[in-house]
């Protein structure tokens, strides 16, 4: 059973806007859905797009080897690529805002402390005990009032908005969600997948907010098929994602009051 504002999109003509925090979140979550809604008007749209120059911290750099890609800019360019071209296939609009994603977001310090450390002339220095700690730094508060301008001047063309729960507490599924509040009757969380598999909800957001959650888990094959095929289509990110080579076929879940 859907929530009301999907249950309506899926009768169809709705203008749909799905927010997603990194260049794939909103496939891997959303995927299957999102590929039923074939008479909506679909746009994609990806907050943390770009990356900064050298020299990176630690944990950038370890992602650019998971990701075996050695260069932070071409592996961006080959994301924002990928994502055209997978979101291109559900007919959707792909939208792509040019924010510096957490693990290469900077602060000002003067360039030869950088140099010498680069985890000091970072946002966020480390990933296990800053980015996925879900502590949105204080330094990003233009970065959220500066997205939360541009929302509001979208949002009066939406019928329904798709906005992460932040599920494993990723910074910037977390500044990607606390957009949604704003909009209420009009939006509708989604579980952030893969890391629903493994973490819970935010319990005090979901109680916040009145969230009850629907599992959509009646999905046939050939929706889950096309999905898996999506998900693959993030080339530069699906062997980090899934090692096993295994895309589990977990029920998409979507949280509404
Ligand atoms: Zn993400």
């Amino acid at each position: 059973m859907l929530p009301a504002p999907l249950d309506d999109a899926r009768r169809g003509g709705a203008r749909i806007l799905v927010l997603s925090p990194h260049l794939d979140d909103g496939v891997l979550s959303c995927g299957a859905l999102l590929s039923t809604l074939t008479r909506s008007e679909i746009t994609v749209l990806t907050l943390f797009t770009a990356c900064s120059p050298g020299p990176h911290t630690r944990a950038a750099r370890s992602f650019l080897r998971q990701c075996a890609h050695p260069d932070a800019a071409s592996l961006f360019a080959a994301r924002r690529a990928e994502d055209r071209e997978v979101v291109g296939r559900l007919d959707a609009r792909a939208e792509h805002a040019g924010h510096v994603d957490a693990l290469f977001r900077r602060r000002a310090v003067p360039g030869a402390v950088g140099r010498v450390l680069p985890e000091l002339a970072h946002r966020y220095p480390t990933y296990r005990f800053d980015i996925a700690r879900g502590r949105v730094s204080r330094g990003d508060r233009a970065l959220r009032a500066a997205l939360a301008t541009d929302l509001a001047r979208r949002v009066r063309d939406v019928d329904l908005l798709l906005a992460p729960l932040g599920v494993g507490r990723h910074v910037d599924h977390l500044v990607t969600r606390d957009l949604g509040p704003t909009w209420p009757g009009r939006v509708v969380y989604y579980a952030d997948l893969p890391y629903a598999l493994s973490h819970a909800p935010d319990a005090a957001f979901v109680r916040r907010e009145g969230l009850r959650p629907h599992s959509v888990d009646e999905h046939p094959d050939t929706v889950l098929d096309r999905k898996d095929a999506l998900v693959r289509g993030y080339r530069t990110q699906v062997d980090a994602l899934f090692p096993s080579g295994v895309i589990p076929r977990t029920a998409e879940t979507y949280w509404s009051s």
